[in-house]
Order: structure tokens, then C-alpha cells, then sequence
């Protein structure tokens, strides 16, 4: 449909106005188009005489030509639409919006393509996300063999005494079961026969393992004699040795001995790593048409040094930071200066604590209802006592913050709602105004699927996790309880739900097309669809990559959808992901990624 409003173009403005007067959430479309319609009336009733054509503002850049899917229910796809500086200001046919172009304007000719709101990352952790591509990439290697040798190559290029980090390790991608192992994984002797003077540190796919070689080991102080710490487990062989597998919280002693010889370095080069970090992160972000990354979880220093990136200018993408890592009495005391609530051409925005509630299912730290299948004396580990819960979810409405807690098993999503419920009906008001969020949302019991939309509690789901994980979740929970409990996205949404979608990257890759795909096939990699019933359609997974995304972040008002006055952060797709026939969806790639108006990523062939 063609855009109306282009048709009066100083009502262009008045809305512009009109719109940034009344950021707030969900305010915008039907006031202002009554306001349009007896303006126009006025306009057109009061003279007539043949209007004068009235000067167009000129924009710097225009988008023409193609399909633009604007997620916006009033607009739907339109053809064309105009840019000045950050902000959309028109959107509309081809002619409508070629009133736009002055001498100066970019254009870029779509020639058919796809275009949609720059897509919003909605979990994942950015500098992580940077730092894994500064160390050892594992996940794409099928054998522990390969992860050997990759390791020793990189011994033989170190110092002795100088740490060697990879990441993205999962023994179930593996294709054969190493000999001798604990539960799949192999012990570390391999690791300390390469490298007996350089502590080795490989974090599981999950994040909520490690597996460490001997020399790791004794810089942290553990051995065989080492208590588990709560919350975590040093595994052992049947002999009682430590087979190098840290579990959970136990991996924290490894990280802690990693982060000391990381501190241990002169300022200059941590602040050049942490920035080497931001840069890398953004460059692939943006090469997948990832305008906005919400970052679950970092402490007060990172957000400071982000802050001090962010005036450089020196922020790629929008980033929205969850507050994590903090204890509670440090939460109490920086709440009320680190609230900075999304305003105009923001690039930083921070007011959402992240807490974590329990593990991962691969690793059996999913906190369960009843036992796991396979381990059937765990119920997996809950990582934060529930009165601890309870107080931060006190700070939380005193401060006015969102709270977004990981909850992966059954047990672990039920006791987030049982606490968010009583959390809202203490402190009164409408519980979707607050827009909680669980994190992850994996598991969760019939019984307490209805109770996210009854409360208004945000789902944010990763759809690229059902690929990855969905062939081996039933070894862990046995398939009927796969099936009742496991990725309901269907029923979530037909309940009520909102649904915030990303990817955990660097637990999965960034690719949002990818997880797109996942989302709305439930494809998995062995290519049998898991419970494909449960999949959603391509328009609500759009959604929930793009406006679902803005709105679980207070920030539906200017970003999200392809409206007049929100940010100009919009990619141009290779194909059209709408349409297409449903295998071919993950061969589409980015052409164009363009944030406040700036292009920002261009592909080189096309
Ligand atoms: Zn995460």
C-alpha cells in the first residue's frame, strides 16, 4: 500500500514533531493519523485554488524500487522511502518519495530487493561476541583429535606460561565418543601432553562449562583434593582425578586464575583488547544486517568503558545493556546513576538487570521439575538462591529497571514467574507496563505457558537454538517431556506472549537470517524438523526480530519498524525471505546494512 502520509509532507513534519514529543511506549500511530486527516481536511476545504506544490524537505538518502516490508500494521510494504540524516522521514510509492530527492541525495536503486528494519540481536553477549574472535574458535571442529592439534599449533607460537583460550566446543558435535571419557567428555591428558607449560582454557558452546589441561588447573589452585564449589561441579574420574571438565560455577576458579594474568597486563593493552573487542563484534553484526544488540549482561566498568566509547563515537551498532555481575548491595547503590533510558540517536542504553537463575540443558545445569532422563539423580543446579531473586526484583520496580532473569529448565522458569507475579501484585499498576523478561524460556510445563501472557512476561527465545539442539534435547528429557515442554513458540504467542528472539551469540552465530529460518522451519541440523507444529510464521518471526525486539527494550517508539520519524536502520536483503520457498531462506544474505542513515555495510559482490 502506498504511504499517506507522504502525500502532505509538512504533516510529514507535524508527525516527525508530534512523534518525538510522545516517545513513550506504544503511543504512536492512530491519534496522529486522526490528527492528519482533519488537518489535510482543513487544508484542502479552505482553499481552492491549485495548491502550490509546498517545498519537500531533501533527503540524504533514498531507498527505491524494491519491496519494503515496514512491519508496520498501518503501512504494510511500500516501495520506496526517503531518509534525512538518522531519522526516515517519508516512506511511500516510488513517485511519492522521488519528491524527496534533491542534488545531493543518495539512492540506492533496490531492483526488487527486500528491505526491513535493521535487525535487532535480542540476547547476546557483545563483547564476548568480540573476544571470540580474538582466541580459538572450536565450533566448528567434529573431534576432539582436531582440537588437539588446533591447540598445540598454537603452543608452538606462545611464550611458555602464556595462556591459550578457545571457545565453542561441544562433544555432541562430535563424531566419534573419545576413549576414556566422563560423560562424553574426554579427560585432559591429551591437553597436558602439548602443553605441559601453557594453562589451556576451552569454554563449552554453552558457556556453562570449561575444559582445562593441568597447567590451567594449577594456576587456579585446583586439583584433585579441591571441594565443588556451590552452584558447581570439578568433575572426577571414577578414581577421584580431576578430569579437566569444569561445570557451572566451577569454571569461575579457572576464569578467575585467566582474568588475574589478564590483569596483569599493562592498561594500554587491556583498553586496546576491550576496543579491538567492540570493533570486531561490530564489524560481523553488521555484516549480518544487525543494527541493535541487546548485551545480556555486563558490569558496571564495562558499562562505563562503553560510555566512554560511545561519546568517541565509537559504538557500530545500538547496543542495550543489561546490567550483570554485580552483587545485590552493589546493584542498591549504582541503580539510580546508571539509568539512561533510550533518547533520539542513541547508541548505548541501560535500564534492565540481568540475573541467572540456572545452567544450560546440555550440561545438565538446567534447574529441571522432576530428574534428567540420562543423570537421573540431578535435577540440574539452581545458580541463585530464590530469596536472592526476590530482593533483586525488590531493586528492580524500586528503581524503575526491567529485569530480565535466564531460566532454562521447568523448575527454573516456574520460580522466575512464581517471583515476578509476587513482585507485581506487591507493588500494584499493570505487570505488562514493566515487561520482564525470561531469558532463554526453553522448558517450560503446560502449566505455566499461559501465565507469560497473562503477566505480560516477555519469552526471549533463541529460534537458531531449535536447529542446534533440538536432535539431542530428548537424550536429556526423554521425548514426551521433550515434546510437552520444549520450545513452545506457538503456543507462547497464541497465549498471549511476546516474543523477543536472538541468538546468544557467541553460543550460536550471529546470523539472524539463520535464526530467522530456525524460527519459522524448526529445521535442525540432522534435517528432520523438531515439532514443527510449534513454528511460527514468517511475518511474526520478523516481528519478532525487529518491533517484538525494539518493544522488549522500551524502544518501539524509535526503532523497530520502517516509520516515518524512527531511526534509519533498515537492511536490504539479497532475497526475499517472506516468500521464497523455505529451504532457500538460509542462502540470503545481507546486500546493505544501513544505521541512522548511514551505510554502514556493503556487499562486495552482488
Ligand atoms: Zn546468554
Amino acid at each position: 500500500m502506498s504511504n499517506q502520509f507522504s502525500s502532505w509532507p509538512a504533516q510529514t513534519n507535524i508527525l516527525k514533531e508530534l512523534t518525538s514529543k510522545v516517545r513513550g511506549p506504544l503511543t504512536r500511530p492512530k491519534q496522529f493519523l486522526a490528527l492528519l486527516w482533519i488537518c489535510a481536511a482543513c487544508l484542502s476545504a479552505c482553499d481552492n485554488s491549485p495548491a502550490p506544490q509546498p517545498q519537500l524537505e531533501t533527503a540524504t538518502l533514498i531507498l527505491t524500487g524494491g519491496k519494503i516490508e515496514t512491519v508496520d500494521a498501518e503501512l504494510g510494504t511500500v516501495a520506496a522511502l526517503a531518509v534525512r540524516d538518522h531519522e526516515i522521514i517519508a516512506v511511500g510509492s516510488v513517485a511519492d518519495i522521488d519528491r524527496y530527492r534533491g542534488p545531493a541525495t543518495s539512492v540506492i536503486n533496490l531492483e526488487g530487493r527486500l528491505v526491513v528494519p535493521g535487525f535487532i540481536e535480542g540476547h547476546g553477549h557483545y563483547l564476548s561476541y568480540g573476544r571470540a574472535q580474538q582466541i580459538l574458535d572450536l565450533g566448528s571442529l567434529e573431534s576432539f583429535e582436531e582440537i588437539v592439534e588446533l591447540v598445540a599449533a598454537s603452543v608452538d607460537r606462545a611464550q611458555p606460561g602464556q595462556w591459550i583460550h578457545g571457545r565453542g566446543w561441544h562433544q555432541e558435535k562430535w563424531s566419534s565418543v573419545p576413549e576414556p571419557n566422563v560423560d562424553g567428555v574426554p579427560l585432559n591428558t591429551d591437553l597436558n601432553r602439548i602443553a605441559p607449560d601453557n594453562p589451556v582454557l576451552l569454554g563449552h558452546a554453552s558457556g556453562h562449562a570449561v575444559f582445562a589441561n593441568e597447567a590451567a588447573l594449577a594456576a587456579a589452585g585446583v586439583d584433585d583434593n579441591t571441594p565443588d564449589p556451590a552452584g558447581g561441579t570439578i568433575v572426577r574420574t571414577e578414581h577421584g582425578r580431576a578430569s579437566g571438565l569444569l561445570r557451572e560455577s566451577a569454571q569461575m576458579l579457572l576464569q578467575a586464575a585467566a582474568s588475574a594474568d589478564e590483569a596483569a597486563r599493562p592498561q594500554a593493552i587491556q583498553d586496546a583488547i576491550l576496543r579491538e573487542q567492540v570493533k570486531l563484534a561490530g564489524q560481523s553484526a553488521l555484516r549480518h544486517g544487525v543494527t541493535s544488540f541487546h548485551d545480556a549482561g555486563s558490569n558496571f566498568a564495562t558499562i562505563d568503558f562503553l560510555h566512554k566509547i560511545e561519546a568517541e563515537g565509537g559504538l557500530p551498532v545500538r547496543l542495550y545493556v543489561m546490567i550483570g555481575g554485580q552483587t545485590i548491595e552493589e546493584l542498591s547503590v549504582g541503580l539510580p546513576t546508571y539509568y539512561s533510558p533510550a533518547s533520539d540517536n542513541d547508541f548505548l542504553v541501560v535500564r534492565s538487570i540481568k540475573t541467572v537463575l540456572d545452567g544450560a540443558l546440555g550440561s545438565h545445569g538446567a534447574w529441571l521439575l522432576e530428574p534428567y532422563q540420562d543423570i537421573n539423580h540431578t535435577s540440574g543446579l539452581k545458580l541463585l538462591p530464590i530469596d536472592d531473586l526476590k530482593k533483586i526484583a525488590e531493586l528492580a520496580i524500586s528503581h524503575g529497571y526491567q529485569l530480565n532473569t535466564h531460566a532454562i529448565g521447568t523448575r527454573a522458569n516456574r520460580e522466575t514467574l512464581d517471583v515476578y507475579q509476587s513482585a507485581f501484585t506487591s507493588a500494584g499498576g499493570n505487570p505488562h507496563s514493566r515487561r520482564w523478561r525470561i531469558e532463554h524460556a526453553q522448558h517450560i510445563h503446560p502449566d505455566d505457558i499461559p501465565r507469560f501472557g497473562e503477566l505480560g512476561v516477555i519469552a526471549a527465545i533463541q529460534g537458531i537454538h531449535a536447529t542446534s539442539d533440538g536432535p539431542w534435547i530428548a537424550a536429556r528429557l526423554g521425548a514426551n517431556r521433550t515434546r510437552l515442554t520444549s520450545y513452545r513458540w506457538r503456543d507462547l504467542l497464541d497465549t498471549g506472549a511476546v516474543l523477543n528472539n536472538g541468538t546468544d551469540v557467541p553460543v550460536e552465530a550471529i546470523n539472524p537470517i539463520l535464526s530467522f529460518y530456525s524460527t519459522v522451519s524448526r529445521m535442525q541440523i540432522n534435517g528432520e524438523k523438531f515439532f514443527p507444529e510449534q513454528a511460527i510464521s514468517r511475518a511474526e518471526a520478523l516481528k519478532s526480530y525487529t518491533l517484538d525486539n525494539a518493544f522488549s527494550a522500551f524502544e518501539e517508539t524509535g526503532k523497530g519498524s520502517i516509520t516515518s520519524g524512527k531511526l534509519a536502520d533498515l537492511v536490504v536483503l539479497s532475497r526475499d525471505i517472506l516468500t521464497i520457498p523455505e529451504e532457500q531462506i538460509p542462502d540470503t544474505v545481507v546486500d546493505y546494512t544501513i544505521v541512522g542513515g548511514n551505510v554502514v555495510y556493503q556487499r562486495s559482490q552482488m
